[in-house]
C-alpha cells in the first residue's frame, strides 16, 4: 500500500529524511498551501510569495524526478484550509496505510500533527545537532553559553579545525567583526532573479488574497529554486564573504544587506544546506580568498547561533512562547508597521523591512529589538512582528532570537545580560544619526535621542534585578550615582516619549 509523504513548506530539500525513506514509484507526496499557515501571523507579502513559489517549483522538480505529487494550491476550491484537512482529504481519495513526515520545525505544527493517525515522524537531518543532542549538551550546565556550544560543534563537525586546535589559532574572531565601512565603500548588490510563469502566478495570487498585508510585493527578485539559491550562495562567497567579517556589525542608511549573506531564507526553507555552506566558506579561507575573521564569523553564525537557537527552542517549548521575565506590557507601536517615526535608525530598518522582507542582524537586534527592549514592549507582540515581516522567519529560529536575545524576556537563558544600548552604540555602528531629527549627543529634553533616556529608564525600571547581574552591576552603580534631578529628568523624558507612542491597531497587536 502507498504511503503519504507530507512535505511541509520549509522542507524543500531533495535529501529530506522523509523523501529518503519513501519509494517514488509507490508513495505519494502531499504538499499544500493552506489558509491556516498563511494567516496565523500577518506575513509579509514577499514572504508569502517566496514560500508558495518555492513550494510550487519544488513540486515540479519532484514530478520531473518521477514522484507522484498531490499539490493543493491556496485557491483550489476543494482546499480545506488546514494541513490536517488536506491529509484527511488525501486519505479519503488514496489508499494509504502510513503518513511519513520529517519533524516539523515548529511546536505548533508538531502538536497539530500529533492527532494524525499512523503518522511516523523522522528526524530533520538538515540540522547539525538534533534536539536530544542539544538537551544532552545542556544537561547539568548552569549556563547555556553559545560560545561553548559552538566550540563543541566545531569539534564535532571538524569545521575550521587543525587537528584538535581551532584553525587560525583562535576559536572566535568576534573582536575583528566590529568595523564600519569608510564612506564610499562599495557594497556588492544582490543577484536578482526574474520571476518565471510560476512566480508570476503566485505574485498575482498574493496580491489578490493578501492585499492588506505588510510589505512590498514588487519588485520580486528572490531565488525560488535550489539552482538559483546556489547562484545567490556563490555570489555571496565570491563578493561579500571577504568583507563579511570586518563589517558584520555595521549599519548604513539605504544599504539593507551590506556584506551579509542574505541566505537565511534559502537555508530555512531547505533550498541550501547549512553544512555545505559552512564547508564552502571554510574552503574560501583555506584557498586564501577570504580572511579568517570572515570565514570564522560566518561559520559561527550558522554552526553556532543557528543550531544553538534551535536547541534552545526545543529545550524550552512550549513555555518559551509565554515568558516575560521583565514584565513588559506595552503594546507594539504603530511605527513598526508604518515606519512613521522621527527616529532615523528605526525608520530605515522598518522601511527596508517593508521593501525587502529583510533587515540584517544588527538592525533586528540593536535597532528594532533594542527599542522594544528599552520601551518595554510585550514580547509576544514583538515576536509576532518579527515572525510576520522577515522572509526567513520560522518560529524555531525567530522566537529565541526575539524573546531571548533581543528582549531578555527569558530572564537570561540565551544571554548573560540584555543587549541594551543607548544612541551612542547606534551612532558608532551606523551613519543614521547624522540624518536624524534627534541629537544623539543630547541626553535630555525633546531633541535628545530617545535611546539615550530610554536606556537609563530601562535600567531604573529593572534596577533590583540588574543589580544582581554580574555584567549589569557596574551599569546599575552608574545609575545609582546619578543625582535625583537627573533621575527625575530621565523619568520625565521617557514618560513623555512613551506616552506619545501610538499603539498599532488591534489587527496587528495580538
Ligand atoms: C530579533 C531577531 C529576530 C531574528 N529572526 C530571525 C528569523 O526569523 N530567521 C532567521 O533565520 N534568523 C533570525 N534572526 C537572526 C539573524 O538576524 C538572521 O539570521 C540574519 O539577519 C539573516 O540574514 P543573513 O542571511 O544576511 O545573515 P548573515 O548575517 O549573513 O549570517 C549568516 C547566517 O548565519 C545565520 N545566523 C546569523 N545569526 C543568527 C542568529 N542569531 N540565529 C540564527 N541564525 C543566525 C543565518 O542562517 C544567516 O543566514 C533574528 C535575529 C534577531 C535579533
Ligand atoms: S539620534 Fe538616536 S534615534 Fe536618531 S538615528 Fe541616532 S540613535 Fe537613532
Amino acid at each position: 500500500m502507498a504511503r503519504l509523504i507530507l512535505l511541509l513548506g520549509d522542507q524543500l530539500s531533495a535529501g529530506l529524511s522523509s523523501l529518503a525513506e519513501a519509494d517514488p514509484g509507490e508513495d505519494v507526496v502531499l504538499m499544500a498551501e493552506v489558509a491556516e499557515e498563511a494567516h496565523y501571523v500577518p506575513h509579509h507579502k514577499k514572504k508569502l510569495a517566496f514560500v508558495f513559489s518555492a513550494m510550487r517549483h519544488f513540486a515540479e522538480e519532484l514530478r520531473c524526478d518521477g514522484w507522484q505529487v498531490r499539490y493543493t494550491r491556496l485557491d483550489d476550491p476543494e482546499n480545506s484550509g488546514s494541513l490536517i484537512g488536506e491529509i484527511e482529504r488525501a486519505r479519503a481519495e488514496i489508499d494509504v496505510d502510513e503518513v511519513l513526515c520529517t519533524e516539523p520545525g515548529e511546536w505548533r505544527l508538531r502538536q497539530a500533527l500529533a492527532a494524525v493517525p499512523d503518522l511516523t515522524l523522522l528526524p530533520d537531518t538538515r540540522f547539525l545537532i538534533d534536539p536530544a543532542g542539544f538537551r544532552a549538551w545542556a544537561q547539568g550546565r548552569r549556563q547555556l553559553r553559545m560560545e561553548y556550544f559552538y566550540r563543541d560543534m566545531r569539534r564535532r563537525t571538524r569545521l575550521l579545525m587543525d587537528g584538535d586546535q581551532p584553525a587560525g589559532g583562535e576559536w572566535n574572531y568576534d573582536h575583528d567583526n566590529r568595523g564600519t565601512p569608510p564612506p564610499g565603500t562599495e557594497t556588492p548588490s544582490l543577484p536578482a532573479f526574474e520571476p518565471d510563469t510560476i512566480t508570476r502566478e503566485v505574485l498575482a495570487l498574493v496580491e489578490r488574497r493578501f492585499p492588506d498585508n505588510f510589505g512590498d510585493l514588487q519588485p520580486f527578485a528572490l531565488a525560488v529554486t535550489r539552482a538559483d539559491a546556489e547562484k545567490a550562495r556563490d555570489h555571496f562567497l565570491a563578493h561579500a564573504l571577504p568583507r563579511f567579517g570586518d563589517y558584520q556589525d555595521a549599519m548604513r542608511r539605504g544599504e539593507p544587506v551590506l556584506f551579509h549573506a542574505h541566505l537565511a531564507l534559502y537555508m530555512n526553507i531547505g533550498l541550501l544546506d547549512p553544512l555545505d555552506l559552512c564547508r564552502r566558506a571554510e574552503a574560501e579561507w583555506r584557498a586564501g580568498r577570504v580572511p579568517i575573521n570572515s570565514a570564522e564569523g560566518f561559520i559561527r553564525q550558522i554552526l553556532g547561533w543557528r543550531e544553538y537557537v534551535r536547541g534552545i527552542y526545543w529545550l524550552h517549548m512550549p513555555r518559551y512562547a509565554d515568558v516575560n521575565a521583565l514584565e513588559a506590557r506595552r503594546p507594539l507601536p504603530d511605527f513598526y508597521w508604518t515606519a512613521e517615526t522621527d527616529m532615523a535608525c528605526v525608520r530605515d530598518a522598518v522601511e527596508q523591512t517593508h521593501a525587502h522582507a529583510y533587515a540584517h542582524h544588527i538592525q533586528r537586534l540593536m535597532v528594532t529589538g533594542n527599542f522594544a527592549l528599552l520601551a518595554g514592549i510585550d514580547p509576544y507582540l514583538v515576536h509576532i512582528w518579527y515572525m510576520a515581516v522577515y522572509a526567513d522567519a520560522y518560529e524555531w529560529v525567530e522566537m529565541p532570537n526575539t524573546i531571548g536575545m533581543a528582549l531578555f524576556a527569558d530572564g537570561g537563558i540565551m544571554g548573560s545580560k540584555p543587549y541594551a544600548a543607548s544612541g551612542a552604540y547606534i551612532d558608532r555602528m551606523s551613519d543614521y544619526c547624522a540624518g536624524c531629527r534627534y541629537k544623539v549627543k543630547l541626553k535630555a529634553g525633546p531633541d535628545a535621542c530617545p535611546f539615550n533616556y530610554l536606556y537609563w529608564d530601562f535600567v531604573a525600571r529593572h534596577r533590583d534585578r540588574f543589580a544582581r547581574n554580574q555584567r549589569m552591576g557596574p551599569i546599575v552603580r552608574n545609575f545609582d550615582r546619578m543625582t535625583d534631578e537627573r533621575k527625575a529628568e530621565i523619568r520625565a523624558d521617557s514618560a513623555r516619549f512613551l506616552d506619545a507612542l501610538v499603539p498599532a491597531g488591534s489587527r496587528w497587536n495580538g
